[in-house]
């Protein structure tokens, strides 16, 4: 079956990219099927109003209540129409308070049938949707892209929707491709070469790729870029084999 993600903004033209590469050819080809709402359309004022200042006092906006609850109650129901009257969404809230997303999260929401991302904007969402989704039996995950701080949701859904789509079985053409990534396997993947084997580079530096990528012994080869793989892991992402330090330059 097909991976349903629901996407719910204020900005649905900024999930636009999704119709390209190779989420666009995988909704194409029915392998997912995005739907994205614009959280408005869950407002009943002149005005669209979906935020509001925050009770206490501070600077920004804080996002209302009321549209979301209707929007998750609204898009619930259309899910349910084609996915089934049992499914249940997993709620994903893009947050830096949030979870860091990794790949074996990836891994885990491409075998679900339901995702729901909600965008946030502003200084964020009133507490009481969460405490309202919880109350009500929802699955909600609160997720960070990393320790810095974007302006809304949107782009976090794009990060998040390339990892999770391109793990779904047939969006990436050559399956293994996926196995030896980096994060795959816990470690960094090896250095990449192709052809010519032999480049002068513009400062006529002339740059030859490692010969055992020549030598055609597969056995060696695959030994050598584990051995590669350790070593890269070592030098820039040790935090990764559990060891301190790190050296982001090479
Ligand atoms: N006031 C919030 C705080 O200090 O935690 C930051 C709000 S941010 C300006 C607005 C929205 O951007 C958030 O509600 C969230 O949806 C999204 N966002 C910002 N940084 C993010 C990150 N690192 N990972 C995932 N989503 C993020």
């Amino acid at each position: 079956m097909a991976l349903r993600i629901d996407v719910i903004t204020i900005f649905p033209e900024y999930l636009a990219p999704l119709e390209l590469s190779l989420i666009g050819k995988a909704r194409r080809d029915g392998l997912v099927d995005v739907q994205v709402h614009d959280l408005r359309r869950w407002t009943h004022d002149r005005h669209r109003t979906v935020d509001d200042t925050p009770l206490g006092g501070g600077a920004g906006m804080v996002m209302k209540p009321e549209p979301w609850a209707e929007a998750f109650a609204a898009v619930r129901e259309a899910g349910r129409e084609s996915l089934g009257e049992d499914s249940e969404p997993l709620v994903v809230f893009p947050n830096p308070a949030g979870v860091p997303f990794t790949q074996s999260t990836a891994q885990d929401w491409s075998q679900r049938d339901w995702l729901i991302f909600a965008c946030g904007r502003y200084e964020g969402i009133d507490e009481r949707v969460y405490e309202h989704l919880a109350d009500g039996g929802w699955e909600v995950a609160l997720t960070s892209l990393g320790d810095y701080v974007l302006n809304g949701g949107e782009v976090a859904v794009l990060a998040l929707t390339e990892a999770v789509v391109r793990l779904v079985p047939g969006v990436v053409g050559n399956a293994e491709s996926l196995v030896e990534e980096s994060h795959s396997e816990g470690l960094l993947e090896y250095p990449l070469y192709t052809r010519p084997a032999r480049w002068t580079d513009p400062a006529g530096v002339v740059r030859e790729t490692p010969e055992i990528l020549l030598s055609g012994d597969h056995g060696r080869i695959a030994a050598w870029r584990r051995e590669q793989s350790l070593a890269r892991t070592r030098r820039r992402r040790p935090d990764l084999l559990g060891e301190a330090g790190g050296d982001a330059s090479r």
